[in-house]
């Protein structure tokens, strides 16, 4: 069968977050594996309610094709919130609305990036946008992650020797480590990119849940080059698959291109629920709800990891968003523990996935928004005990 499958797709890598996922699933393991919202705050009754009024008042147009770009009222209100949130000007004409962000990167994937150009991620960066720029061949270069952002040094040093078409980060709450760019390192980061006539592609699915310390302005206000990637999966809710991209109006028409070679239009059904619950609801009250359980279940993980992890034992200490990322002493591999933690009914993610060029193995995720504060406690003392026993 392996002659049947096209050379862009031989060499993707599989995702080793949702293998391990099946591990995980178990009822037993207390997971840390997963990157999912915490269903508590998933508004059932609301989205209920916004399902009847959308069939009872207009059932048979919102179960008609539409347009591409999304449904127009929806990107005003998206284009609306940069400006009260972020003092970014858009326009709805800057807007267009993707199944997830991930389709988002795909679709950047396909409008952008030419077999063999050079394609730089954040070491570690996001596996799903690893994964989904793979599919157009880049050669990809790496820049480290400091804890405020990536190392500015070695970014000059890889744009000394590379021409870069496009830098992807992600500068809030970063998946996987937890890392927010400082607005010293997002001014130099720019800086240092200027040199070369860069895409930037700012991914901010995270950037709403903020527990700790004052927000930072976008990329967008230091380098005016940059697509914007925003999603409803973590601030409402994942399955309905919407997000959107911000781009200049040129860029957008391209995309549009793009969008209609793969799916015509996003799920036209979701966008217009979704909308319904936003004039219905006051969406910044349920954030702050997550952004408070959250930020609880946070506090409750660096607690744990600071009464039992060994002191070799180093980890980030997020401001936001879902995950937090230790780096383990340098001769215990992250997947070794991992099989030993399984057998005591504990997971987690290990690095190597998350690393586009050299694998680093003494790395890993933990999530904290889908297990409770208890929970959290036994299942860091289980993991602490076999790194204890791994030392
Ligand atoms: N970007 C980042 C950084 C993510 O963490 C995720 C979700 N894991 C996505 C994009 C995709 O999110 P969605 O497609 O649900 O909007």
């Amino acid at each position: 069968m392996e002659n049947y499958i096209s050379d862009r797709l031989k060499n993707v890598p599989k995702s080793f977050i949702r293998e391990i996922l099946k591990v995980a699933a178990d009822e037993k393991i207390i997971s840390f594996a997963g990157g999912l919202p915490n269903p508590k705050f998933f508004p059932v009754k609301e989205i209920q309610n916004a399902c009847n009024k959308v069939l009872e008042e207009d059932g048979a147009n919102a179960l008609q094709y539409s347009t591409t770009e999304g449904y127009l009222p929806l990107r005003e209100y998206i284009a609306r919130r940069y400006k009260e949130k972020e003092g970014i000007d858009v326009s709805p004409e800057e807007i267009i609305i993707t199944s997830g962000s991930q389709q988002g990167l795909d679709l950047i994937g396909k409008t952008f990036i030419n077999d063999g150009e050079n394609v730089l991620m954040e070491k570690p960066g996001y596996l799903g946008a690893i994964q989904a720029f793979s599919v157009y061949g880049p050669n990809f270069c790496d820049v480290t992650l400091e804890d405020d952002g990536v190392a500015i040094e070695e970014l000059e040093e890889v744009m000394k020797n590379n021409k870069i078409k496009l830098f992807y980060t992600v500068p809030n709450f970063q998946n996987p480590s937890g890392i927010t760019y400082s607005s010293e390192k997002r001014e130099a980061t720019a800086a240092a990119i200027k040199k070369q006539d860069i895409l930037m592609v700012e991914d901010n699915p995270y950037g709403d849940l903020r527990f700790i310390g004052e927000t930072v302005p976008s990329m967008k206000k230091y380098y005016d080059n940059t697509i914007i990637l925003g999603s409803f999966s973590k601030i409402i809710a994942p399955s309905f698959r919407l997000g959107w991209i911000y781009a200049k109006k040129e860029l957008i028409d391209k995309l549009v291109v793009a969008k209609q070679a793969s799916d015509l239009h996003t799920n036209y059904f979701s966008q217009r629920i979704i909308y319904q619950y936003l004039l219905d609801n006051d969406m910044d009250k349920h954030i702050e709800k997550i952004i408070k359980a959250y930020g609880h279940q946070r506090e409750a993980m660096i607690g744990s990891i600071e009464k039992y992890f060994p002191e070799e034992v180093k980890f980030t200490r997020p401001e936001g968003g879902m995950f937090l990322w230790v780096t383990l002493p340098e001769n215990i591999k992250a997947l070794d523990l991992f099989y030993k933690a399984i057998e005591e009914n504990v997971a987690f993610v290990p690095g190597f996935p998350f690393y586009a060029k050299e694998k680093i193995e003494n790395t890993f995720r933990l999530n904290y928004s889908n297990v409770d504060a208890q929970t959290i406690d036994i299942g860091i003392k289980r993991l602490a005990d076999t790194i204890k026993k791994m030392m």
